[in-house]
């Protein structure tokens, strides 16, 4: 282990228990996207008291800081935390449990954000044993679209100055807290709406030939949808197309005069996530119009696919594995989930890893989005002063 290696860990089990009372704070005053005014405070005056000149206000309650190391100019690494929390009401009974009734932490952002800051500390205390520029970045919004991230590009997090690179965690109750996931290439899908409204000609079902019945049309348009999965997709793409929801609002002998369908489309690939948006507009409505009737087809695009940089990851994964050790390090299947970090991904080399946080002898198996989800805070220490290394690894690559 190298010396470097070994103040990280030590200066990261020394604040642990800081970073949990941080932790603690967030998970407790959980704040929905958007409007994370006190987090944003909260995380500001946290990094004004470790010595940085935080950047307050960015797409609204982003902050931003940087951390100079020797020969600033060399390389940026841009390390990333979202900070928002979700319309969930908290069931666990825990004395860091959601003061606010319906509102909870329920996808980690908590510990990133926590996490982050513990980082922050450690690279700001061994700014002068790295080359380079650490920007840290904290973002409001990944729960809601268009995405904090996204508005934090367009406000110029990624400029000046510009990282050569951006890495993100997210918790994995499905990873044993201490192992940590990697995963080269596509991992996270882009996530579209869609919301289909197909109008025909309602009335009394026992005289279907003077109408025009939305309920047929619109059950052939969801199998004909399927088809664009089945034909025109390369079967090396993944994607999926899925429909929740198909309000057909008559009755037994009624006919409604229209039928809406809401529908998630996800893809790996922008360019296909296109085509295939193009494709399934046109044979709706081509369906509709032949059936007699006509369809409104509206799409809601929401974030990217996440593509982890390969050389980027391959590093990275290496890295960690010097942290953490070989056996500590797992390969991560394809998540058809969609994150907002796939936002810098589409803009600058990019990794984002899992953080295991699953304890199941104590319990701690809820998955993320779930009212009982909660992690194994030991992960924290992990997480800290894994990120830093990472980071100074990286700048030292
Ligand atoms: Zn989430
Ligand atoms: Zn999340």
């Amino acid at each position: 282990m190298s010396q470097l290696q070994e103040k990280i860990k030590a200066l990261a089990k020394d604040q642990s228990q800081d970073i949990i009372a941080h932790r603690h704070h967030l998970h407790s005053n959980p704040e929905l996207s958007f409007e994370e005014f006190k987090t944003a405070k909260y995380v500001a005056s946290e990094l004004t008291a470790i010595g940085l000149q935080p950047e307050e206000g960015v797409a609204g309650t982003g902050v931003v800081a940087i951390i100079e190391g020797r020969n600033p100019g060399k390389k940026t690494v841009g390390l990333r935390a979202d900070m928002d929390a979700l319309p969930i009401l908290e069931a666990n009974d825990v004395p860091y449990k959601s003061k606010v009734p319906g509102v909870m932490h329920a996808c980690g952002h908590d510990v990133h954000t926590s996490s982050l800051l513990g980082t922050a500390r450690i690279l700001y205390t061994l700014r002068e044993e790295f080359e380079g520029t650490i920007k840290l970045v904290f973002q409001p919004a990944e729960e809601k679209a268009p995405g904090g991230a996204s508005l934090m590009i367009k406000e110029g997090v990624l400029e000046n100055p510009r990282p050569a690179s951006m890495v993100g965690q997210h918790v994995a109750p499905n990873i044993p807290v201490g192992k940590i996931g990697f995963r080269e290439g596509m991992y996270m899908a882009s996530t579209d709406e869609l919301y289909l409204t197909v109008k025909g000609k309602g009335g009394h079902a026992a005289a279907p030939h003077q109408l025009v019945d939305p309920v047929l049309m619109a059950s052939h348009i969801i199998v004909a949808l399927q088809q664009i999965i089945s034909r025109n997709r390369n079967p090396a793409n993944p994607s999926v197309l899925s429909f929740g929801r198909f309000i057909a609002d008559g009755v037994t002998n009624v006919i409604p005069n229209e039928v809406t369908i809401q529908g998630t489309w996800r893809c790996m690939d922008e360019e296909w996530r296109e085509d295939g948006l193009r494709r399934m507009k046109k044979m709706a409505e081509s369906i509709a119009e032949g059936m007699g009737g006509s369809c409104e087809f509206e799409i809601v695009k929401g974030y990217p696919f996440l593509k982890n940089h390969p050389e980027l990851t391959r590093r990275t994964r290496t890295a960690a594995v010097g942290y953490v050790g070989a056996e500590n390090v797992i390969d991560l299947d394809l998540w058809m989930a969609g994150e907002d970090f796939a936002f810098y991904s589409q803009v600058v080399d990019s990794c984002f890893y899992r953080l295991g946080t699953r304890n199941e002898a104590r319990g701690i198996i809820s998955g993320v989005h779930t009212p009982t989800f909660d992690i194994d805070e030991s992960a924290l220490e992990i997480s800290t002063g894994l990120m830093s290394w990472l980071a100074i690894s990286e700048l030292n690559a």
